[in-house]
């Protein structure tokens, strides 16, 4: 008996020791964490559609849909593995992971939204893109307030992480084609202040929470033409 335990444990040891990307800890998924997982999964395939659906337009004038759609797919892949991990139904595989079609109708909705505000300019297009980033990091810090599996707080920070990278991206293509300062849509101006001068200074934004209170806050997009 002592015997087995030594192997489970040292099996253990061995497999917490493959690095960052595994998800080899046995942990447990509250049914909030699990309706969570499933809705990032298509949160970031929003992110992923809207870009690809951005790049058909305007793939001439910018490469920054392009870029970040891939970014996105990798988003979609990391959460993929929770999905599979914990054993839960895949809601992108209910819809053959059909471009612009998705199960949460709260999310076909935004994706109708977005892309028809998008489709009126580029500028409008680079507005969409940096709200999709500052909606995914309020979004993603919330569901973080709320999980202590280790599982899912790595995947969602590293998520974050690449949100805030993409927000500077997006709006640094704004400024530039617009010659307009980036004002940002639904993150305070602090905590927007912060994650650019952590991107500049080469500073840590794993790390990186917005201080902000977000709870009550109108999360909703306005289209600058309508
Ligand atoms: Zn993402
Ligand atoms: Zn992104």
């Amino acid at each position: 008996m002592r015997g087995k335990i030594k192997t489970l444990m040292l099996i253990g040891a061995v497999l917490a020791s493959c690095g960052g990307g595994d998800l080899s800890g046995l942990y447990y998924l509250s049914p909030e964490e699990e309706e969570s997982v499933l809705f990032v999964r298509e949160e970031e395939k929003l992110a992923r559609d809207v870009y690809l659906s951005m790049e058909s337009l305007y793939y001439l004038q910018t490469q920054t849909f392009t870029n970040i759609s891939l970014s996105e797919q990798n988003h979609m892949d990391s959460v993929l593995a929770l999905i599979e991990k914990y054993q839960l139904e895949d809601p992108v595989a209910q819809t053959g992971d059909t471009q612009g079609v998705f199960v949460n109708p709260e999310l076909q909705s935004m994706y109708d939204q977005l892309t028809s505000c998008g489709s009126m300019s580029l500028e409008n297009a680079l507005l969409v893109g940096a709200y999709i980033e500052e909606l995914d990091i309020i979004d993603l810090t919330l569901r973080l307030q709320n999980t202590d599996n280790p599982d899912v707080r790595r995947v969602f920070t590293n998520l974050r992480k690449g949100s805030y990278n993409h927000l500077v991206a997006f709006a640094y293509s704004y400024e530039l084609a617009t010659g307009i300062t980036y004002t940002p849509q639904i993150l305070c101006q602090e905590d927007y202040d912060r994650v650019i001068q952590t991107y500049l200074s080469g500073g840590d934004l794993t790390t990186l929470e917005p201080l902000c209170d977000y709870t009550n806050v109108s999360l909703n997009f306005l289209c600058p033409t309508w």
